[in-house]
């Protein structure tokens, strides 16, 4: 068990700078899932706490102790990747018990170890199967079995779940969470898929280019990101332009405006009101996740607009609404309405959103 650091990491290969600067620390124990789209470095990231490619700066440490000049061998990291990587003559025991075998443990202690790591990824009795005769999500748990059972220091998994189906992903990764959380091994993880990094993740750190954009819990990246590109890549959001006056024919001229209270500005004509704290001067961008935007039936509710619905689709517990409003079409994720009627393409419907809601960008 251990934590690890990562000081100032960067790796090149010819001119391109493929892991740009990274510093990160890990917990012991920790779930920490690298999350960004193809290329950004993730696999090399990796691959530098395996120890198969050699940073060009930086230093890495487990616990404490630089490990750049220590073999890959010597580490005592596991590795599960995505295309599992078994031996297909071997049985599934002789896959799991090769680590120990390796090291030349003794029979009845590889048995012993053997048969608790199977039980451990709810494989017991499977052991003199081969490969080809267990399913992607039983496999992955072979792989699973055959990295923990010499009780490395840390876990390493690159896109384990991205060859199964998108049903046995999920359940697999809420196995692989409890897993990981039963034996508390420090556990770094590699996706590009967001919704997985946030199921399965105790923190998550967004790449981009080489270059950390974010780290934070699930919770922390979705709701409150650093930037446009971290608000985007973590799921479906609006984003607002914020401006000093109203655009277009403000609804209350003629003397007798007065301006609500927390006006931070105006969304086209519609006046702005916030309650997060410090609020800089327009112009700013202001991003909303779909589900942040309800519909405001007869409230006197800040924050309001009229939209134009586009598209309605019924997805059982709540309704997604395509709307055009406020210049532009959006998103909208309500709640299905108790009396289940949808509204229909072309009804105007009222929307608003809560003044401590919405993040501020740049
Ligand atoms: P990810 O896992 O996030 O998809 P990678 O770490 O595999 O990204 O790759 C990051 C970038 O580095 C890509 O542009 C890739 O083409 C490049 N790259 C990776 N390995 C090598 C290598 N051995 N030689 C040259 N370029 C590489
Ligand atoms: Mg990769």
């Amino acid at each position: 068990m251990a934590s690890i650091t990562l000081d100032g990491l960067v790796k090149r290969f010819g001119a391109l700078t493929v892991v740009d600067r990274i510093s990160l620390d890990i917990e012991d124990g920790e779930f920490f899932t690298l999350l960004g789209p193809s290329g950004c470095g993730k696999t090399t990231l990796l691959r530098m706490l395996a120890g198969f490619v050699a940073p060009d700066e930086g230093d890495i440490r487990f616990a404490g102790k630089s490990i750049v000049a220590v073999p890959p061998y010597r580490r005592e990291t596991g590795m599960v990747f995505q295309n599992y990587a078994l031996f297909p003559h071997m049985t599934v025991f002789e896959n799991v018990a090769y680590g120990l075998k390796a090291r030349k443990r003794p029979a009845p202690e590889i048995r012993a170890k053997v048969d608790e790591m199977l039980a451990g990824v709810r494989l017991d009795g499977f052991g003199e199967r081969r490969p080809r005769q267990l399913s992607g999500g039983q496999q992955q748990r072979v792989a699973l079995a055959r990295a923990l059972v010499v009780r490395p220091k840390v876990l390493l998994m690159d896109e384990p779940l991205s060859n199964l189906d998108a049903r046995l992903r999920v359940d697999m990764r809420e196995e692989i969470r409890s897993i990981q959380k039963e034996f508390g091994i420090t556990t770094v993880y590699v996706t590009h898929d967001q919704e997985e990094a946030m199921a399965v993740s105790d923190r998550i750190a967004v790449l981009a280019e080489g270059r950390l954009r974010q780290a934070g819990s699930p919770r922390d990246v979705y709701m409150h990101p650093a930037d446009a590109f971290t608000a985007e890549f973590m799921g479906d959001c609006v984003m607002l332009d914020v401006t000093a006056e109203p655009s277009g024919p403000a609804e209350n001229s003629g003397g007798t405006y007065a301006p609500p209270a927390g006006l931070a500005g105006f969304i086209k004509d519609m006046p702005l009101v916030l309650d997060i704290g410090a609020c800089p001067a327009p112009p700013f961008t202001l991003m909303l996740r779909p589900d942040w935007i309800e519909t405001a039936g007869g409230r006197d509710c800040p924050n309001r607009f009229t939209g134009i619905v586009k598209e309605s689709i019924f997805a059982g517990a709540h309704v997604l609404y395509r709307v055009q409003a406020l210049g532009r079409t959006m998103r909208v994720k309500t709640p299905a309405p108790a009396d289940g009627e949808l509204r229909r393409p072309g009804e105007s419907l009222e929307f608003c959103f809560a003044p401590d809601r919405p993040v501020l960008l740049g």
